[in-house]
């Protein structure tokens, strides 16, 4: 039985039956017989069952935003504010997944009675081994766009949101998706590695880099498309033109959002010399401003961490190495006194990158703050990473933001906004952060692949 706290108390909310390494094999037998006939339903149909799936997360919108809450410990407002970006995802795929799907005609040669097109066929069974600290989206991200083409999908929800992805399994049954195309793996990292075994056809992964990198060495010894969306260390770069206070709560926001759970949370800040006192005051100002305490409760903005271990020892670890270097605290530091997984917004300044806080992904509410002498600094400091997630500059000319952007060796870049994903736009990391796309029409297209029609007569 797999158990499920509450990281706000450390209270058991329930236990959950989690599956085997038998279980494994049958449901995979199950998603593999099924997605043959699943292929034949019209995309129409498919788009109803979906359509049908949005209008329950609607409907059910409290009562999912609390069970998450419940069991990764984000604040109530935040879990709605998924809930609510959720549909627009969702939105996005019915609107866009005819016109990708549509056969492509590419030459008719009436001379040589020749024609050649290209059609898309789905995948196949896939699995989705999905990350906790924005359950709704990285799991969405592929099965809605793989159900909606036409493949099966094994879904291993996190270990931590477990019970977030049982209310995914139960609304899409509700909605008409049948039961062997969308099935749900419950259990642990050792489930998943069982998962991997099988015979899939596509594997895609959102998680950290280490499990990642065991992934995709697994994954090599045998041929199948494989999508890795793993962590970041995400820079932003303040230039010394804007105006301060503004920037800096919105950065503050960017750093400390899910208490920095997010894969594109800002992980880095560098501000330019001319502005950097009045910068961290701002931002320190805004960050003691940060209500702690019951995510169940609208008024709390930075709730309870999720994975105690690994996540406060990992903090712990990144302060203490941080200050033995010379950084300077200004604020937090420590575990904040609440029963439960809390620690206290943490700011650090005189920062350099021999800190572990400036080159290991974070993924809590701690931020280092660099001085930059001048732009370039700045680019060589930023692309200083084995990450390659988002960058972001914050400056009053567009002209400037971008040509440091067009510097950046990462898969998005934020001019005057962060830690922001827009469905329209592909999703998607270099180096450790991942490879493949998610989302817009590259993220529809990743669940297909091509066939070529050579017709002749
Ligand atoms: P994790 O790597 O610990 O676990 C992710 C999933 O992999 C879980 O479901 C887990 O049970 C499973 N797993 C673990 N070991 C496995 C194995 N050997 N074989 C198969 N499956 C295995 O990551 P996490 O703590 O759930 O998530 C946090 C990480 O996810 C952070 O690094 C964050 O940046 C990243 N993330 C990235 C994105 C993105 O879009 N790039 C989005 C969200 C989270």
């Amino acid at each position: 039985m797999l158990k499920i706290f509450n990281p706000s108390t450390d209270k058991l909310i329930t236990e959950v039956e989690t599956d085997t390494p038998e279980s494994v094999v049958s449901k995979f037998e199950l998603a593999k017989k099924a997605q043959k006939i699943w292929a034949k339903v019209s995309l129409d149909e498919k788009i109803e069952f979906i359509t049908k799936f949005r209008d329950l997360t609607i409907k059910n919108k409290d009562k999912l935003a609390k069970i998450l809450t419940s069991e990764v410990g984000k604040p109530i407002n935040q879990s709605i504010n998924e809930l609510n970006g959720l549909v627009g995802r969702i939105d996005f795929f019915i609107e866009n997944v005819k016109k990708t799907l549509e056969n492509e005609s590419i030459l008719v040669d009436k001379n040589q009675h020749l024609e050649e097109s290209i059609s898309h066929e789905p995948l196949g069974v896939i699995c989705n081994i999905s990350a906790w600290n924005y359950p709704y989206f990285v799991a969405s991200n592929v099965f809605i766009p793989a159900l909606l083409t036409g493949n099966s999908v094994l879904y291993k929800p996190s270990e931590f949101a477990t019970l977030t992805g049982l209310e995914i399994a139960n609304l899409l049954y509700e909605a008409g998706i049948p039961k062997d195309i969308f099935i749900t793996i419950i259990g642990d990292g050792k489930i998943g590695a069982s998962l991997l075994e099988q015979n899939l056809n596509g594997i895609f992964f959102t998680g950290s880099y280490p499990t990642g990198k065991k992934i995709s060495e697994l994954a090599s010894k045998k041929f199948m498309k494989v999508q890795l969306e793993l962590g970041g260390k995400d820079p932003v770069y303040i230039c010394d033109d804007v105006d301060v206070k503004s920037v800096a709560e919105a950065v503050a926001d960017g750093a400390f959002y899910n208490n920095g759970q997010s894969c594109c949370a800002v992980e880095r800040i560098y501000v330019n010399s001319k502005i950097y006192d009045t910068f961290v005051e701002h931002f320190l100002d805004a960050v003691k401003g940060f209500v702690i305490g019951d995510p169940m409760d609208s008024k709390t903005y930075i709730g309870a961490l999720t994975r105690k271990e690994l996540q406060i020892t990992a903090l712990e670890k990144q302060v203490e190495d941080a200050i033995k270097k010379g950084a300077k605290l200004l604020t937090g530091g420590k575990r904040f006194e609440h029963e439960g997984f809390y620690f206290e917004p943490t700011v650090f300044v005189n920062v350099n990158h021999d800190m572990e806080l400036m080159k290991e992904e974070s993924f809590g509410p701690i931020i280092g703050i660099q001085k930059v002498n001048d732009d370039d600094e700045a680019i060589s400091l930023m692309n200083d990473t084995e990450y390659g997630l988002t960058s972001s500059v914050y400056s009053s000319s567009k002209e400037r933001s971008k040509n440091i952007l067009s510097q950046m060796n990462s898969g998005t870049v934020y001019w005057n906004c962060c830690d922001r994903i827009s469905p329209r736009l592909p999703w998607s990391g270099r180096k450790n952060s991942g490879i493949g796309s998610t989302l817009s029409t590259y993220g529809i297209q990743a669940f297909v692949q091509p066939k070529a029609w050579h017709l002749k007569g």
